[in-house]
This record gives C-alpha cells, structure tokens and sequence, in this order.
C-alpha cells in the first residue's frame, strides 16, 4: 500500500480515539467541493450539470476552514468540479496543512502545470490527477481528445518539483482489463505515489446513462484486473476495499465515513446522492435516517453502488477496529491473488466502446455552457 507512514499513524490514532470514545459514526475523509465549476465536461460526471448561477458559486477559505474544523476528519479531499479553478485554491489548501489535514487535491490536472507555483510540496498534500486508463479511454471518459496528454504532463511536472502525486481512475463498463493493467504500469513509471480506483456510480444527471456498471459486472471487471497483479503496483487506498470489488469480502456501506460539504452545505447522505442539506455536521449526523441507505436497505439509488465514498470508510473501519482486521490488511497487502480463472477473463473480447447517440452533442453544448459562465465569473 503506497500510504506514507506518518499518515497511515495519523489514521489509526484516529480510529483507536474514535473507538475508545464509544463513537459509532465517525468520518475519515471529508469531501470538501469548494465549486462545481469544470473546465471539462466529463460524460460520466453527476456534478457539472447545475445551472449557471450555481456554477459561479465558490466557498470562502473560511467556509472551508469551519467545515474541516467542524468535522474533524483527518483527511480532506478536495473534488468538485475543478478545484485549479477556484480563486483562492491556494489559500485553502494552505490553511489545511497549517491545520495537519492530508489533503488530496483531485484535478484533471489541465491547470496543474500553470497553476503549480501557488503550492509547496508537502506530506500533507497530493495532487489526485482524474486519469481513467491509457489514452483512448480517459480521452472518451473525459470527452476530450488529447485530454490524457495534458494530465500526464501535469503528473509529469508535479512529480518532478517533488509533490505528493497519485492518480484516481474511475472504471465503466466496456474498460479493457488488460488497457488498465498496462495503465497501470505506465503510472508507476511516471513516478506515482499510489493509484485509487473506483466503479463509477450512475449519477441520474449525467449525460451518459448506458455505461454504469451493475454489482455483478463490477466484481468480474475488478476480479480480472486486480488478481495476478504486478508487486510494482502501488494502491493509495485500502487493500481490503480492492478485495471487496474484486468479490472476496462483502461489506455494507457506512455514508458518514466521507461526508461531502459544499456550496449547499452538508450532503445528505453521501457524496452521491443529494436528499437534502445540514448547516452543521452534527445535524447531518443527527438528522440523517442512515437506516434508509446501502445496498441492504433496498433503496434503488443505492442498489448497484460499490463506491468508495460508501465502502472504503467501512473497510478503513475494519483494518484498524481490531486485531483480526489489521492481519487481514497485512496479508492484503503482499497479496497477488494468483487466480487462473481470473486470468482467463482477460482473453474475452471487450465490448468496443462507443459514444451514445446524442452525447457528444450534449457534450459539446456543456462545454460551451461553462465556457459562457466562466466568462461571465470573471
Ligand atoms: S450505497 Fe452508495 S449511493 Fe447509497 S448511501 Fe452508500 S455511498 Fe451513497
């Protein structure tokens, strides 16, 4: 696992304190979305659709100040939109460090090269670079021809100044086992930190509906791509949540784990799905009707997810809840997962990967929509 040691400690003296407090509902990472501005308009993207006015929204350093503070997680991830594009980006992440908080700064790194000199390396920050495969996947993922060129250049010049750089991919299906086995060696030559992965949830808003992975079709995807691994590989996110989406171990979603924050205030319940907004994280907990959520409680919009947002705070949970978990995540984490029927699946053909009818068109309209809006921020 390719987690820096000081804040894989900072994680479990977390959790052991949670625990020795008798504290059930505890968050690991904030999701701190600062804006839903993009200079991208990705067909799989739940968050780029809101109307102009909400678009040129931004929240205050101090807005985000009082919600790392107010929620105490020890990690803050930083998505959006793209949060290069936020003005005061600089100062945020600023007071975040000053505030000990590891900071993942997800961006599709298309500003990242320009906008670099505004921060410092430090352990407390890595840049999360959105790369979801070699060329022609993150190109049509993100619908931007010579995207995938732009984000490793930003890999590129960030892990040349000495930043803290991992990557964050996200699967649909028709991904190519094999393409993303070799995504993933190009990473690591590049010089990454460590890779997240995650199956993309089937956002109601986005313009791409036909390629969202059901539960089944997840496990089989991540079961051919993660078994017989490479040891190169490097993971920055927890071995036992891989095993989950590879089949091996069944969890149950516990949303509080990575609460979201935004320009509405604080996301009821998860990072996905907006039924309604807290002003303070404590209403968020005590308001919530968490019962209502995950796959077991029946509710539609959660039936099909395996997201990290949901899942890996349980897996995190679990490693360093007990002795029997902290084994399990050392096994995990020198395990290849030699599996001959896994490699099998890697010679089926792979469904080409085509654009539906009318996305490109609804891209192109997007894109010139937050062209307009931006203009009319600035
Ligand atoms: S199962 Fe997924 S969509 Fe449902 S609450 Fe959990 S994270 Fe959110």
């Amino acid at each position: 696992m390719a987690v820096p040691v000081s804040q894989m400690w900072t994680v479990v003296t977390y959790v052991l304190k949670q625990q020795w407090a008798g504290r059930k509902q505890y968050p690991f990472v904030l999701m701190l979305e600062p804006l839903f501005r993009c200079n991208l308009a990705c067909a799989g993207c739940g968050k780029i659709q809101y109307p102009a006015h909400v678009l040129k929204m931004n929240l205050s350093p101090e807005d985000c100040f009082r919600a790392v503070d107010e929620c105490g997680a020890p990690m803050v991830s930083i998505p959006g939109g793209e949060p290069l594009m936020h003005p005061e980006i600089d100062k945020i992440v600023e007071g975040l460090v000053a505030r000990k908080k590891y900071i993942y700064l997800c961006t599709n790194a298309l500003l990242l090269k320009e906008k670099l000199h505004l921060f410092k390396p430090s352990k407390y920050l890595s840049f999360s670079v959105h790369v979801d495969g070699q060329k022609e996947h993150h190109d049509f993922s993100v619908c931007k021809e010579g995207g995938y060129e732009q984000a490793i250049e930003g890999i590129r010049v960030a892990v040349e100044a000495g930043f803290r750089v991992t990557t964050n991919t996200t699967l649909f299906d028709g991904a190519d086992p094999k393409s993303v086995r070799s995504f993933f060696d190009e990473m690591m030559d590049l010089g990454v930190e460590g890779m997240m992965l995650s199956p993309g949830y089937s956002y109601d808003k986005a313009p791409d509906q036909q390629h969202f992975l059901g539960r089944g079709r997840t496990r089989r995807l991540f079961r051919s791509i993660l078994s017989n691994r490479k040891a190169s590989w490097k993971f920055n996110m927890s071995p036992l949540f891989l095993e989950f989406l590879m089949g091996k171990r069944h969890y149950v979603c516990t949303p509080w784990g990575m609460p979201t924050y935004n320009v509405f205030g604080w996301q009821k319940p998860c990072y996905l799905l907006q039924d309604g907004y807290t002003d303070t994280f404590a209403e968020l907990l005590a308001e919530t009707k968490w019962e209502d959520y995950g796959t077991e409680s029946g509710n539609p919009k959660c039936a099909n997810c395996m997201v990290h947002s949901g899942y890996e705070a349980t897996a995190v949970s679990h490693q360093f809840g007990s002795w029997k978990g902290f084994f399990e995540l050392v096994r995990a984490n020198f395990a290849l997962y030699r599996d001959p029927e896994a490699a099998k699946l890697l010679e089926e053909p792979v469904k080409p990967v085509h654009a539906p009818a009318g996305l490109v068109q609804l891209t192109l309209k997007t894109e010139a929509k937050h062209a307009t809006s931006e203009l009319a921020s600035h």
